[in-house]
């Protein structure tokens, strides 16, 4: 159910990792009108909104002017008067010490209709990741969650140390680092047991989450010796100990390590989601964007008489997503002005270089015929060695800088090759914070030459210079030594699959 007009939503988008957010969340931040965010939502959390939707920065951050809480009650009463559906999105669960409550109330007394989406809070998500479970049959039967820093306005302490410290269970301190001396000191003086095991997790569930294990008389001095900063909770109680048995995240095996992507942001997707599922912390540095070029002319003109070609090869999953576009766009020049689709490739053979290719291709109805084990040119014209082309028109569709390998064997079988290029690979230069957050890589992959080079060239002697090198392969490892670096691991298989399974064999 998408957002409804005049209506406010007010939001959990739980504890930092995106794959933690709810699929109602996920629903009304892309259909909401405007959106009215906080600091600590997670990374890409809005990249689902809409185009055209209003996403407004209302959060709090240390030592800055902010957006005072009446005023974000006014903004959002404005907006929902105005018909639009408003999402106001915050981190973990909206009703724990997030405020939603008072912005309910606002909302109510201005006659405006909410509702609202529960979110993961950190007191059992960042507590999970951190392998400590808030109840356990032996150890805790209850768990209080606690502020460990007041509204300062407040003068008096609401909190009751006697009865915390009498709490037959897990104490969850939010927003208690600061505090974390006195708050433990008055814990102890009221009676709880000094030698009780805490825990402090920091930035539970983003990458580079860290947890600590203490007791309640010494967590403070870790804390500081470690330099935990916000947003941090801490855990008092025996379960903090079960960490040793049930952490989990730390066991995963790229743990700690920071893994630089290359790849174009539209390709880099799924390699970057698959390096995080196996722990890594993962930076994007597009060096290259892709330009599509299905408007020339000669692309026009191949895909208009798409059905004289007997064969058809394509060498990229880029490759094979525009071929489709341009056909679309085409109308077939023997028949009616009708737009083309799979069928105008029914008459002839289809090659992919590659699964990844083959993949793409059979999202648009197309199962290749021939589609080579290693994903070169070379392969492939070998896997085409047994296809008929002699005074037969061939098609390659391909990126605008491709090698010429492949056309140049078939025209050496007698084929009469057309080369048309889909699209072109230019140069992106990356964002300065991806370049400052990869200067402390553990590796960086390249999956294709154009990247290597782009990316050589726009960090200069910014590339970070003790990070490990990792090539999807030969063409690729050239580009890297020709660009004066060394390959220090190259895949067996040359796909991004085959590239995980090389770094995951390093690293170990
Ligand atoms: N509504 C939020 C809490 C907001 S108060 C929720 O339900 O989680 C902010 C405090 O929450 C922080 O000071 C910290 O104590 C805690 N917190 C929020 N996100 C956290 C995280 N990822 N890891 C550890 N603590 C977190």
């Amino acid at each position: 159910m998408s957002a409804r007009a005049g209506i406010v939503y007010l939001v959990g988008a739980g504890p930092g990792d995106p794959g933690l957010m709810t699929t109602r969340s996920l629903e009304l931040i892309a259909s909401a009108d405007v959106i009215f965010y906080d600091r600590l939502i997670p990374p890409g959390a809005l990249d689902g909104a809409r185009e055209d939707a209003e996403l407004v920065y209302v959060g709090k951050q240390p030592g800055v002017p902010s957006v005072p809480q009446e005023e974000i009650g006014t903004r959002l009463i404005e907006a929902a008067r105005a018909g639009r559906s408003v999402v106001r999105l915050k981190g973990g669960d909206p009703f724990v010490f997030g405020r939603g409550g008072e912005e309910g109330e606002a909302l109510r007394a201005a006659g405006v209709e909410f509702e609202v989406v529960p979110g993961l809070t950190a007191g059992v998500a960042a507590t999970a990741y951190a392998g400590i479970p808030v109840t356990h049959r032996d150890d805790a039967s209850a768990v209080a969650f606690v502020t460990g820093h007041e509204d300062p306005e407040k003068a008096e302490t609401a909190l009751d140390w006697e009865a915390l410290a009498r709490f037959p269970g897990t104490l969850v301190f939010y927003m208690g680092v600061k505090r974390l001396p006195e708050n433990a000191a008055a814990l102890i003086a009221a009676g709880r047991d000094p030698v009780e095991p805490a825990a402090a997790i920091e930035r539970g569930t983003w990458p580079g989450q860290r947890t600590f294990v203490a007791t309640l008389g010494t967590l403070a001095a870790t804390v500081e010796r470690e330099g935990v900063g916000a947003p941090a909770l801490i855990v008092v109680g025996a379960v903090a100990e079960r960490r040793e048995a049930l952490g989990w995240l730390e066991r995963r095996p790229l743990h700690g390590r920071t893994v630089v992507v290359t790849r174009a942001r539209a390709q880099a997707s799924g390699l970057a989601a698959t390096l995080r599922e196996l722990g890594a912390t993962v930076v994007e540095l597009p060096a290259i964007r892709i330009e599509p070029r299905i408007e020339s002319e000669e692309v026009r003109v191949a895909v208009e008489s798409i059905r004289e070609y007997a064969l058809v090869c394509v060498t990229s999953p880029n490759g094979a997503h525009l071929l489709f576009e341009a056909l679309g766009r085409a109308s077939g020049a023997d028949r009616d002005q009708r737009a083309l689709d799979a069928r105008a490739l029914a008459g002839a053979t289809v090659a992919a270089i590659g699964p990844g290719t083959a993949r793409a291709l059979a999202e648009h109805g197309i199962a290749a015929d021939v589609v080579p084990e290693r994903f070169v040119a070379e392969a492939l014209v070998e896997a085409l060695a047994g296809i008929e082309v002699e005074g037969r028109r061939v098609l390659v569709a391909r990126a605008a800088e491709g090698r010429d390998v492949l056309p140049d064997a078939l025209r050496e079988r007698g084929a009469e090759v057309d080369v048309v290029a889909l699209y072109e690979t230019v140069r992106e230069q990356p964002e300065p914070e991806a370049i400052e957050a990869a200067q402390s890589a553990d590796y960086v992959t390249f999956t294709s030459s154009s990247t290597v080079t782009n990316l050589t060239e726009a960090l200069g002697d910014r590339f970070p210079a003790g990070a490990r090198i990792v090539s999807i392969g030969p063409v690729t490892s050239d580009a890297v030594r020709a660009a004066g670096l060394s390959v220090d691991v190259e895949a067996e298989r040359h796909d991004v699959d085959g590239l995980i399974t090389a770094l995951l064999a390093d690293a170990q």
